[in-house]
């Protein structure tokens, strides 16, 4: 079996959302699609341990945003490699709250859905859980951000717990960089001076030693200690 197949499966980027009371939390997942139109029903497969799941499942509601490609990676990784039991990723950013009491957010999204969940399925690491669309918003229009754009453009990475993570996997970097590459060991994201951090005005062929004081980690937020130099 050659599992970089899977490479080959296109999804999208999204967060996907819900509550327990008036706690708030949400991840972003790439592993979501509609399973039929009458009624409109959609898929979200989510890890068993994340905290978004304990709010679906005693929710029994959740909301998708659809990210634009323009996201930067700190956005994406406030939702993709933090947990809401560590801080509430909602705070200090733009979101509204539906019906339903699912949050959205109002930056970077195309648009939403809401759906509550009318069926869900085990399987074993994650559930899938399956929604009847509840309620939907186009906020912009733009292009959507694939997981391919977010892997071969944005450069970012996968956490261990998202469906799609394949072992051994790590951020794609150019190959042939002329200065040494620096891998983030919090989230895995590699810096690539090639193509510095365009998110935050670090320009191409800027080496990981010429990164000011105070840069972080795009994805993650971890300083620069915890960057190890690539053989
Ligand atoms: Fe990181």
């Amino acid at each position: 079996m050659d599992p970089n197949i899977l490479h080959n499966i296109g999804y999208g980027m999204y967060i996907a959302a819900s509550h327990k009371g008036d706690v708030l939390n949400g991840q972003i997942v790439n592993t979501v699609f509609q399973i039929t139109s009458e009624p409109v029903t959609i898929a979200v497969s989510i890890n068993k341990k994340n905290l978004t799941h304990e709010f679906i499942e005693s929710s029994s509601c959740f909301s998708l945003s659809i990210l634009l490609e323009d996201t930067p990676l700190s956005f994406i990784g406030r939702f993709g490699f933090k947990s809401g039991r560590e801080g509430n990723k909602f705070k200090g950013i733009k979101f509204e709250r539906l019906a339903s009491g699912c949050p959205v957010v109002s930056n970077y999204s195309i648009g939403y859905l809401e759906a509550k969940v009318v069926n869900k399925v085990d399987c074993g690491t994650h559930t899938l859980f399956i929604g009847e669309m509840t309620d939907s918003k186009i906020l912009k229009t733009g292009r959507p951000m694939t997981y391919d754009y977010y892997h071969q453009v944005k450069r970012g990475t996968t956490p261990k717990t998202a469906p799609t993570f394949i072992k051994g996997e790590e951020g794609t970097a150019a190959k042939d960089a002329r200065m040494k590459k620096y891998r983030c060991t919090v989230c895995n994201y590699i810096y690539d001076p090639a193509i510095g951090d365009p998110d935050r005005g670090i320009q191409p062929d800027t080496a990981f030693e010429g990164l000011p004081e105070g840069w972080v980690c795009p994805v993650c937020g971890a300083d620069k200690s915890q960057f190890t130099k690539e053989p």
